[in-house]
This record gives C-alpha cells, sequence and structure tokens, in this order.
C-alpha cells in the first residue's frame, strides 16, 4: 500500500489537489482521482487559461487541448484543437477508452464527443477577450512587439504572460500512477496552433516503472525537448523526480543557446513510484505547484534553473 500524494502545476493546481486527495484516501485509482481534478480547474470560469472561460485564439476561437495517461498500462488517450466542449480531459480519457487511437483533433475531436453524450456549448470568448484588453490597454495603442504590446495579429509573436495549464499527477494507494494535463494552450495563439499539452511524451507521460512527468509553459520548446518523457527516462535511469526536472530544465536553456534566442518560460513537475516530488523551472518563470498529501496542501515555488554562463 502506497500513501496516496497529488501535485499540480500553478497556484490554481491546489483546487486539482484538494479534490483529486480525498478520493485517493478513498481508495480510487490516480487516473480517476487526477481527472477529477483537473475537471474542477477546467469548470472554473475564473481560470483563463484551462477550460470554459478561457482566453480564445486570434480570431476569437476558444480551443482546448488535454491528453491523459494511465501509469499502470500506459494507455493514454488525447484531443488537440477542440472547440465548445467544456471538459477536455474527459473527452481524452474517452478517446483512450473507446478507440483505438491516441489523439483526435478538432471536429474529428467534437464529433467523438458528441457522439459519446459529451454536450454542445458556448465558450465564453466574449467576457474573455473583454477582460484580457481591459488587462493590455496598451495593446490597442501600440500594435507589434512582444508581451507588454503584444500584438495578435503578428503571427511571430507568441504572448509570453497569458497561458498556463493544469498538469495533475497522482500516486494512488495502490502504487499506480497517473496524469492529465489540460489547457487553452497560449492566449492569441495562431488558429490550429497545438502545443505541448496533448502531447504524449511533451506534455504528460506517466509510467508506473518509472515515474509521472508533466509541462506546463511555451509548449514549442516543451516539445523541442520531448520533456515528459525525458524526466520520466532520467527517473528510469535513477535520478530523482527534483534532478529530473532541473534536467529538463537546462535541456530548453541548451536548445535556447543553440538556437541564439533567450530560454522561454517552460515550468517542469515530477512524481516518482515512491511519491516523491519534483518541480522546476526555466528562470523568471514564477512557477509555483500545489502539493497534497496526508491532511495538507502546500503551494511552493520552484527551483529556477538559468542558463549556463
Ligand atoms: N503549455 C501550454 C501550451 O503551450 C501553455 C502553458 O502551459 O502555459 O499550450
Amino acid at each position: 500500500m502506497a500513501d496516496p500524494v497529488v501535485i499540480a502545476t500553478w497556484p490554481f493546481g491546489k483546487t486539482a489537489t484538494d479534490t483529486a486527495l480525498p478520493l485517493l484516501a478513498a481508495g480510487k485509482p490516480a487516473l480517476d482521482a487526477v481527472i477529477a481534478g483537473a475537471q474542477a480547474v477546467e469548470n472554473d470560469p475564473a481560470v483563463r487559461s484551462v477550460g470554459f472561460g478561457s482566453l480564445p485564439d486570434r480570431i476569437g476561437q476558444l480551443t482546448l487541448d488535454s491528453c491523459v495517461m494511465d501509469g499502470k498500462t500506459l494507455s493514454c488517450g488525447a484531443v488537440a484543437g477542440l472547440q465548445h466542449i467544456r471538459n477536455a480531459s474527459a473527452v481524452a480519457r474517452r478517446v483512450m477508452e473507446k478507440t483505438p487511437h491516441v489523439l483526435l483533433v478538432g471536429e474529428g475531436a467534437k464529433w467523438f464527443a458528441l457522439q459519446e453524450g459529451f454536450k454542445l456549448e458556448m465558450p465564453h470568448t466574449v467576457e474573455a477577450i473583454r477582460e484580457w484588453f481591459e488587462k493590455h490597454p496598451e495593446v490597442k495603442k501600440k500594435p507589434g512587439g512582444r508581451q507588454d504590446n503584444f500584438d495578435p495579429v503578428d503571427i511571430n509573436v507568441i504572448d509570453e504572460s497569458n497561458h498556463d495549464t493544469v498538469t495533475v499527477l497522482g500516486l494512488d494507494k495502490n502504487g499506480h500512477l497517473g496524469g492529465v494535463c489540460t489547457t487553452s494552450g497560449l492566449a492569441f495563439k495562431m488558429p490550429g496552433r497545438v502545443g505541448d499539452s496533448p502531447i504524449i511524451g511533451a506534455g504528460l507521460y506517466v509510467d508506473d516503472l518509472a515515474g509521472a512527468a508533466g509541462a506546463t509553459g511555451v509548449g514549442e520548446e516543451i516539445i523541442r525537448i520531448g520533456g515528459s518523457l525525458f524526466m520520466v527516462e532520467q527517473m528510469r535511469a535513477g535520478k530523482t523526480p527534483q534532478q529530473a526536472c532541473e534536467l529538463a530544465a537546462k535541456r530548453v536553456n541548451a536548445a535556447a543557446v543553440r538556437r541564439g534566442v533567450h530560454p522561454a518560460a517552460c515550468a517542469f513537475l515530477a512524481l516518482s513510484p515512491k511519491g516523491e516530488v519534483g518541480a522546476a523551472a526555466t528562470e523568471r518563470t514564477n512557477f509555483q505547484y500545489a502539493v497534497s498529501k496526508g491532511d495538507k496542501t502546500e503551494v511552493l515555488k520552484a527551483k529556477e534553473i538559468g542558463p549556463e554562463v
């Protein structure tokens, strides 16, 4: 018997871990508990980067990306660019359980969800757009450039100030690991852009024999290093979850150096089959994560790893 542990990205991850821990304590499988936790965040309209109420893409569409993975069987499922369905993580799980495939995208993912009985719903993009512009009055005044004068029409610009993902990793009483990753991706992304979050091996990877790992941050950089599979393989080779996360952050830094750019904000989370936790991020990410075990939940700040000089 293992002592249940659940961890999740960002302070809003506390909503997920507080939901998941009692389920784990009651003996539920890790995958059930982490998906219930992720759905609590998806359903919170105050979270602008996960689920409904999230910020849309450049043409006002809210599209959701998610994946799930079961560490016992390596079963996994994912959806990308899903529109008008509230809980992308639940659809990802259905892809895992009901199809021979791992990833469904766009209209195909939506039709599958409808076939499975999910409801069509209107996302709150009008409010989300209004809120975003209220917080960024400079956008209207100064088009072009990055971040503080972000131009949603310039396809070469990523708005690094508006994105986040809830990645939830859990260990259940039977010693099995489960994980889920769910997001609306980068705010004002190009239509059709997909980040790391629905990509098994990038945003999430879970294997009972090695560990569970997940990511948040600029998905392009996480995909580039195969972030989550990389961390799980580090743990399989004997590294602690903390070492695995730090090595992933170093990989992002090294990849940025090779491309002659400044490392983007990327953050990593890992959980070993014994319940040890690790977290690390690239510089100035201010990455915080929630950990629930025993009778307490803590929100902790992750170690930041700068580029080597
Ligand atoms: N990783 C997500 C993406 O690139 C965004 C985030 O976690 O901040 O879509």
